[in-house]
Protein backbone atom coordinates (compact mmCIF):
# COMPACT_ATOMS: atom_id res chain seq x y z
CA UNK A 1 0.00 0.00 0.00
CA UNK A 2 1.07 3.28 -0.68
CA UNK A 3 2.84 4.83 2.03
CA UNK A 4 1.49 8.06 1.93
CA UNK A 5 -2.17 7.19 1.25
CA UNK A 6 -1.50 4.74 4.32
CA UNK A 7 -0.41 8.07 6.35
CA UNK A 8 -3.69 10.00 5.41
CA UNK A 9 -5.37 7.64 6.32
CA UNK A 10 -4.13 6.95 9.92
CA UNK A 11 -4.75 10.61 10.26
CA UNK A 12 -7.96 11.20 9.09
CA UNK A 13 -8.93 8.12 11.55
CA UNK A 14 -7.72 9.65 14.55
CA UNK A 15 -8.98 13.14 13.69
CA UNK A 16 -12.46 11.89 13.06
CA UNK A 17 -11.88 10.12 16.60
CA UNK A 18 -10.76 13.88 18.11
CA UNK A 19 -14.02 15.12 16.66
CA UNK A 20 -16.16 12.39 18.39
CA UNK A 21 -14.21 13.01 21.52
CA UNK A 22 -14.91 16.39 21.11
CA UNK A 23 -18.35 16.46 20.46
CA UNK A 24 -18.69 13.97 23.50
CA UNK A 25 -16.65 16.22 26.39
CA UNK A 26 -18.81 19.57 24.87
CA UNK A 27 -22.35 17.98 25.28
CA UNK A 28 -21.20 16.12 28.61
CA UNK A 29 -19.68 19.59 30.16
CA UNK A 30 -23.95 20.17 29.35
CA UNK A 31 -25.24 17.35 30.60
CA UNK A 32 -23.21 16.13 33.65
CA UNK A 33 -21.54 19.21 34.97
CA UNK A 34 -23.40 21.05 37.65
CA UNK A 35 -23.79 24.64 37.18
CA UNK A 36 -25.59 27.25 39.19
CA UNK A 37 -23.87 28.90 42.29
CA UNK A 38 -20.19 28.01 40.63
CA UNK A 39 -20.65 30.36 37.68
CA UNK A 40 -18.68 33.52 37.37
CA UNK A 41 -21.07 35.94 36.32
CA UNK A 42 -20.10 39.84 34.01
CA UNK A 43 -22.33 42.32 32.74
CA UNK A 44 -22.10 44.90 30.24
CA UNK A 45 -22.36 46.12 26.58
CA UNK A 46 -21.75 44.52 23.62
CA UNK A 47 -22.63 43.82 20.29
CA UNK A 48 -25.11 40.88 19.33
CA UNK A 49 -22.64 37.68 19.42
CA UNK A 50 -25.22 36.32 16.61
CA UNK A 51 -27.46 37.58 14.18
CA UNK A 52 -31.00 39.01 15.20
CA UNK A 53 -33.93 40.50 13.26
CA UNK A 54 -33.43 43.24 10.79
CA UNK A 55 -34.45 47.02 12.70
CA UNK A 56 -32.97 45.93 16.27
CA UNK A 57 -29.93 48.32 16.89
CA UNK A 58 -26.40 46.48 17.01
CA UNK A 59 -25.45 47.34 20.67
CA UNK A 60 -27.15 45.09 23.29
CA UNK A 61 -26.72 44.82 27.28
CA UNK A 62 -25.23 41.09 28.06
CA UNK A 63 -24.71 38.90 31.36
CA UNK A 64 -22.41 36.31 30.67
CA UNK A 65 -22.07 33.17 33.26
CA UNK A 66 -18.77 31.36 32.47
CA UNK A 67 -17.36 28.09 34.17
CA UNK A 68 -15.65 24.58 33.61
CA UNK A 69 -16.40 23.74 30.31
CA UNK A 70 -19.49 26.20 29.84
CA UNK A 71 -20.31 29.81 28.91
CA UNK A 72 -23.90 31.09 28.22
CA UNK A 73 -24.61 34.33 27.00
CA UNK A 74 -27.99 36.63 27.92
CA UNK A 75 -28.55 39.29 25.80
CA UNK A 76 -31.34 42.08 25.63
CA UNK A 77 -32.12 45.24 24.03
CA UNK A 78 -34.70 47.74 23.56
CA UNK A 79 -36.82 48.43 20.54
CA UNK A 80 -35.11 50.88 18.73
CA UNK A 81 -36.99 54.49 18.47
CA UNK A 82 -40.25 54.28 16.13
CA UNK A 83 -40.41 51.03 16.84
CA UNK A 84 -43.19 48.41 17.46
CA UNK A 85 -44.11 50.18 20.77
CA UNK A 86 -46.12 46.27 21.72
CA UNK A 87 -42.25 44.66 21.46
CA UNK A 88 -40.88 45.21 25.00
CA UNK A 89 -37.54 43.88 24.37
CA UNK A 90 -35.05 41.40 22.02
CA UNK A 91 -33.50 39.03 24.25
CA UNK A 92 -30.30 36.42 22.51
CA UNK A 93 -29.31 33.64 24.48
CA UNK A 94 -26.16 31.71 23.52
CA UNK A 95 -24.78 28.67 24.67
CA UNK A 96 -21.41 27.49 23.80
CA UNK A 97 -19.33 24.18 25.29
CA UNK A 98 -16.41 22.50 25.16
CA UNK A 99 -12.83 21.82 26.55
CA UNK A 100 -10.45 22.90 26.02
CA UNK A 101 -12.11 25.32 23.88
CA UNK A 102 -15.59 26.15 23.10
CA UNK A 103 -16.97 23.77 20.32
CA UNK A 104 -20.41 23.72 20.05
CA UNK A 105 -22.87 26.22 20.39
CA UNK A 106 -26.82 26.91 20.01
CA UNK A 107 -28.22 30.59 19.70
CA UNK A 108 -31.57 31.54 20.90
CA UNK A 109 -33.92 34.62 19.43
CA UNK A 110 -37.32 35.67 21.62
CA UNK A 111 -39.16 39.05 21.59
CA UNK A 112 -41.44 39.61 24.30
CA UNK A 113 -44.39 41.70 24.55
CA UNK A 114 -45.80 43.93 26.90
CA UNK A 115 -48.39 42.69 29.05
CA UNK A 116 -47.12 39.37 28.14
CA UNK A 117 -45.56 37.50 31.04
CA UNK A 118 -42.15 36.00 29.59
CA UNK A 119 -41.60 32.43 29.21
CA UNK A 120 -37.82 31.96 29.89
CA UNK A 121 -35.61 31.85 26.50
CA UNK A 122 -33.93 29.51 27.69
CA UNK A 123 -36.63 26.85 28.44
CA UNK A 124 -38.67 26.90 26.17
CA UNK A 125 -38.21 23.85 23.09
CA UNK A 126 -35.83 24.42 20.59
CA UNK A 127 -37.79 25.86 17.21
CA UNK A 128 -34.99 24.13 15.28
CA UNK A 129 -31.76 21.99 15.29
CA UNK A 130 -29.83 25.54 15.25
CA UNK A 131 -31.39 26.45 18.92
CA UNK A 132 -30.67 23.17 20.19
CA UNK A 133 -31.09 19.30 20.68
CA UNK A 134 -33.81 18.87 23.49
CA UNK A 135 -31.98 16.31 25.74
CA UNK A 136 -33.84 13.05 26.26
CA UNK A 137 -35.80 12.43 29.45
CA UNK A 138 -33.83 8.99 29.71
CA UNK A 139 -30.58 10.74 30.18
CA UNK A 140 -29.27 10.61 33.84
CA UNK A 141 -29.44 13.91 34.52
CA UNK A 142 -26.55 15.25 36.94
CA UNK A 143 -27.01 19.21 36.36
CA UNK A 144 -28.48 21.29 38.53
CA UNK A 145 -29.51 24.36 35.70
CA UNK A 146 -32.34 24.63 34.39
CA UNK A 147 -29.99 25.85 31.11
CA UNK A 148 -28.45 22.35 30.83
CA UNK A 149 -31.70 20.78 28.74
CA UNK A 150 -30.87 21.29 25.65
CA UNK A 151 -27.94 20.43 23.76
CA UNK A 152 -25.79 22.98 21.52
CA UNK A 153 -25.81 21.98 17.94
CA UNK A 154 -23.84 24.41 15.87
CA UNK A 155 -20.30 24.33 15.31
CA UNK A 156 -17.94 26.89 16.42
CA UNK A 157 -15.21 25.94 13.85
CA UNK A 158 -11.99 27.55 15.49
CA UNK A 159 -12.57 25.82 18.61
CA UNK A 160 -13.83 22.67 17.10
CA UNK A 161 -10.61 22.04 15.15
CA UNK A 162 -7.77 22.91 17.97
CA UNK A 163 -9.86 20.59 20.21
CA UNK A 164 -10.03 18.15 17.33
CA UNK A 165 -6.41 18.12 17.12
CA UNK A 166 -5.72 18.17 20.71
CA UNK A 167 -7.80 14.87 21.27
CA UNK A 168 -7.02 12.98 18.22
CA UNK A 169 -3.34 14.37 19.10
CA UNK A 170 -4.00 12.13 22.43
CA UNK A 171 -5.19 9.49 21.11
CA UNK A 172 -2.27 9.06 18.35
CA UNK A 173 0.41 9.70 21.51
CA UNK A 174 -1.75 6.78 23.26
CA UNK A 175 -1.87 4.66 20.51
CA UNK A 176 1.96 4.63 20.05
CA UNK A 177 2.80 3.57 23.07
CA UNK A 178 2.24 -0.34 23.47
CA UNK A 179 3.80 -0.02 19.67
CA UNK A 180 6.97 1.17 21.06
CA UNK A 181 7.35 -1.01 23.92
CA UNK A 182 6.66 -3.87 21.62
CA UNK A 183 9.09 -2.73 19.37
CA UNK A 184 11.39 -2.53 21.94
CA UNK A 185 10.80 -6.17 23.73
CA UNK A 186 11.27 -7.23 20.39
CA UNK A 187 14.38 -5.40 19.58
CA UNK A 188 15.91 -6.73 22.89
CA UNK A 189 14.69 -10.51 22.18
CA UNK A 190 16.52 -10.10 18.99
CA UNK A 191 13.32 -11.10 16.98
CA UNK A 192 12.60 -8.33 13.90
CA UNK A 193 11.06 -5.12 15.24
CA UNK A 194 8.41 -5.19 12.04
CA UNK A 195 7.15 -8.90 12.56
CA UNK A 196 8.12 -10.71 15.55
CA UNK A 197 9.91 -13.07 13.66
CA UNK A 198 13.39 -13.92 14.92
CA UNK A 199 16.69 -12.84 12.68
CA UNK A 200 18.45 -14.66 10.88
CA UNK A 201 21.79 -13.87 9.32
CA UNK A 202 19.90 -12.10 6.49
CA UNK A 203 20.68 -8.56 6.21
CA UNK A 204 16.50 -8.04 5.78
CA UNK A 205 13.58 -10.30 7.50
CA UNK A 206 13.16 -13.26 6.29
CA UNK A 207 9.86 -13.03 6.94
CA UNK A 208 8.43 -9.47 6.14
CA UNK A 209 11.57 -7.92 4.22
CA UNK A 210 12.39 -5.22 6.98
CA UNK A 211 15.19 -4.25 7.13
CA UNK A 212 17.59 -5.52 9.89
CA UNK A 213 20.54 -3.12 10.86
CA UNK A 214 23.78 -3.55 13.29
CA UNK A 215 22.75 -7.11 14.38
CA UNK A 216 23.46 -9.02 11.25
CA UNK A 217 27.06 -7.36 11.14
CA UNK A 218 28.18 -9.58 13.83
ZN1 LIG B 1 10.01 -9.18 10.03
Amino acid sequence: MNIMLKWVRRIAIFLLLGAIVNVAVAWGCVIWLPIGKSAATTKGSMNWLASVPKGWPEHASFTRYQRFGLTEWAQGAQPPEGGDRMIRSLGQWVMEAGLPFRSMFLVRNQTYRWGQFPSSISARRPASIAEGLEIPAWVPWCGLNRYGRYLPTQIAWLGFAANTVAYGGVAWFAACIPVAIRRRTRSERGLCISCGYPRGTSPVCTECGEPLPSVVAK
